[in-house]
C-alpha cells in the first residue's frame, strides 16, 4: 500500500481495530510520517450468473439492488427494507458455494421474498423478470394471489393492496350506508 501523499511504498501500522466484516488499520508512512486508513475485507469467491441466453457474467449486487428498487419504489416499506433483502439473497447466494447460478435462481429468490413484502412489488417484479407476454398472464398471477390472500387472511403480515386512506373512505362509506 503506497503512501497517498508521497507514493512511499512502506508504512506501520500505528493502531489496529476490528469493525463489521473486516479490519481497519491506521498507517503512518516510513518517509513522510503522514498517516492514512487502510481495511483489510474478505473476498468472497467470484460468483457468475447464467443467463437465460447462457451468458455468464460476473455477480453484481448493485444490479440486483436496482431490480428490487425499481419494483419497490413509492410503496410504503420500511427504510432499509430494499438493502436488507439484497443482502440476504447475497449471503444466500455466497452461502451455497457455487460458482455460477442460474439467473432464474436469483429471480425465483427475489420473487419468493417479495411476495410475502409487498404484492404490487411482486407483481412488479414479476412483469419485468417473467416478461409477462400478456395480459391474460400478468392476470392469471393476480387472480392467484388474491385467491391465496383469501384464504390466509389473518395471518398475513402483508400491507394492504389499496392504500390506507382509499380503505378509510370506502369504510366511511359503509357507516353512511348503514344510517
Ligand atoms: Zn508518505
Amino acid at each position: 500500500m503506497n503512501c497517498p501523499y508521497c507514493g512511499y511504498h512502506d508504512s506501520k501500522v500505528v493502531d489496529s481495530r476490528d469493525v463489521n466484516d473486516g479490519i481497519r488499520r491506521r498507517r503512518q508512512c516510513l518517509r513522510c510520517g503522514s498517516r492514512f486508513t487502510t481495511y483489510e475485507r474478505l473476498q468472497p469467491a467470484s460468483l457468475f450468473v447464467i443467463k437465460k441466453d447462457e451468458r455468464r457474467e460476473e455477480f453484481n449486487r448493485n444490479k440486483l439492488l436496482t431490480g428490487i428498487h425499481k419494483a419497490c419504489e413509492k410503496r410504503p416499506l420500511p427504510t432499509g427494507t430494499v438493502d436488507k433483502l439484497a443482502d440476504d439473497i447475497e449471503a444466500e447466494l455466497y452461502h451455497l458455494g457455487k460458482a455460477e447460478i442460474p439467473s432464474a435462481v436469483i429471480g425465483d429468490m427475489v420473487m419468493e421474498r417479495l411476495k410475502s413484502l409487498d404484492y404490487i412489488a411482486y407483481i412488479r417484479f414479476a412483469s419485468v423478470y417473467r416478461e409477462f407476454t400478456d395480459i391474460t398472464a400478468l392476470k392469471q398471477e393476480i387472480d392467484t394471489l388474491v385467491s391465496s390472500e383469501a384464504e390466509t387472511p389473518a395471518s398475513t403480515s402483508q400491507l394492504p393492496l389499496l392504500p390506507s386512506e382509499e380503505l378509510g373512505t370506502m369504510a366511511k362509506g359503509r357507516q353512511r350506508r348503514r344510517k
